[in-house]
């Protein structure tokens, strides 16, 4: 089915002007990473995926690709250029020739560096039956990045496009530029001429209509070189080895976190946004481990939802809260899995589909697990930190090493036996025991 897409579009019609003052006369594709243009690497890893045909939308300087890219056969692959005489946001010069594309096709945008598995974006496109899939991604600067919010099933509820008001808070995860389309959903704006914007125009629209729009979220490599210091990251990112096809698909050692007591301060059972406080020093511990190379997800028993004394909105608002946050400091995790369950019945109002004995409910290990599934996660080389004795007695089944925090509960809970690895004062203090014995270890 994936193999049905054989047609990529790579939208490299903006001016360019962030960059200008970097690349002097280049458009942006043909911007170095390593030794070649970011074009060049997009072609190839296309080719190398199935990838026969493209179509290019350029503008600002679109001699200089037409003479790089030519009919595209170096490459392997067959190019036709297509020059914007006016700059018609993302989608307008795209949507003139329609026609021309075919059922499905790939869209990116000509300053992403990426390293990601086109068919298997593809696969999920198809398999949801999707007019509009979205590859999205957590970012360390959410407050200036357009935001997709999804429901349980990854379908795109809304959009919140920059700049965002002041006096709200987001969950962090960003469009990241990459797009698999039917190009009958676009049919509608076919028509409009002028200027149209993907991610202000048509995807908002496409949600209020009703369409199937998806995001598809993997941890793969995939950047924006759009200012000159996300270049620079990009650039330092290639001489690390960090970008390329084996790296993003690597499965890697992650730190799970326990929320309130570890990551945020203990509140008795928190229902609100309004109460919801990081512990200093979460961000920079976070920043710190996302650097040494392990994923970040957080574990969260949350029995309020089964006793029904906060709602699945209620959680979102604070997880909201949280990523938000911790945007504001660079940081961001990977994924938040919650536990909505409680065994014990009794309690007024209570949810009795909840209230079940689940196999999710730390110390049991199914959130555990489901991170380790979706995120590719390795568990030998990973570690948990929380505040309670549930934390480590779930990171002892797990076969996690364990460091219980003094923050929070500190331990005292006594419901389970089980030694930690390590006791330390906080977060901060995890963060430094584990990045030492990584240290050890690969040292
Ligand atoms: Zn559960």
């Amino acid at each position: 089915m994936a193999d049905k897409i054989h047609h990529m579009v790579i939208l490299a019609g903006g001016v360019g002007s962030r960059l200008a003052s970097l690349n002097g006369n280049l458009p942006k594709p043909l911007v170095r990473i390593g030794e070649k243009p970011v074009i060049q690497h997009q072609l190839e890893l296309a080719a190398a995926q199935g990838i026969r045909e493209v179509t290019i939308f350029a503008g600002h300087l679109a001699e200089k690709i037409i003479a790089f890219v030519g009919d595209g056969s170096k490459f392997g692959l067959k190019a036709r250029i297509i020059v914007e005489k006016e700059f018609l946001g993302t989608a307008g010069a795209l949507l003139q020739n329609l026609d021309s594309l075919p059922e499905h096709f790939i869209v990116l945008y000509g300053d992403i560096m990426h390293a990601v598995n086109l068919r298997d974006i593809a696969r999920a496109h198809f398999g949801r039956g999707a007019d509009f899939t979205a590859m999205a991604q957590p970012t360390d600067h959410p407050q200036d990045s357009d935001l997709l919010e999804t429901d349980g099933e990854s379908r795109i509820t809304s959009i919140h496009t920059c700049p965002h008001p002041a006096d709200r808070a987001f969950r962090n995860l960003a469009n990241a530029a990459l797009y698999v389309v039917r190009r009958e959903a676009l049919r509608p704006w076919a028509t409009l001429g002028g200027k149209q914007d993907f991610i202000k125009d048509i995807m908002p629209e496409l949600v209020v209509r009703g369409s199937r729009v998806f995001a598809y979220r993997s941890g793969e490599y995939i950047k924006d070189m759009g200012t000159p210091a996300r270049l620079k990251k990009v650039e330092s990112d290639w001489a690390a080895g960090k970008i390329g096809m084996e790296k993003s698909r690597r499965f890697r050692a992650a730190v799970f976190f326990d929320r309130d007591g570890t990551l945020s301060v203990e509140k008795g059972f928190l229902r609100t946004p309004e109460d919801f406080e990081l512990l200093p020093g979460a961000g920079p511990a976070l920043i710190a481990l996302r650097r040494a190379g392990f994923r970040l997800v957080v574990l969260t028993n949350q029995p309020v939802l089964a006793r029904g004394e906060a709602s699945e909105t209620d959680i979102a608002a604070i997880h909201c809260r949280l990523e938000w946050d911790l945007g504001k400091e660079g940081a961001y995790l990977d994924g938040i899995y919650v536990c909505p369950h409680h065994p014990d019945p009794g309690f007024p109002g209570e949810r009795s589909e909840l209230k079940i004995s689940c196999d999710c409910r730390k110390p049991a290990i199914g959130l555990f697990e489901r991170a380790c599934r979706d995120l590719r996660i390795d568990p030998a080389g990973s570690w948990m930190i929380g505040d309670q004795t549930r934390d480590i007695e779930m990171a002892r089944r797990a076969g996690l090493r364990s460091i219980l925090v003094q923050t929070g509960e500190a331990g005292r809970d006594g419901r389970y036996k089980t030694a930690p690895d390590y006791i330390v004062g906080d977060i901060a203090a995890a963060a430094g025991v584990i990045l030492q014995s990584k240290e050890v270890r690969t040292g």
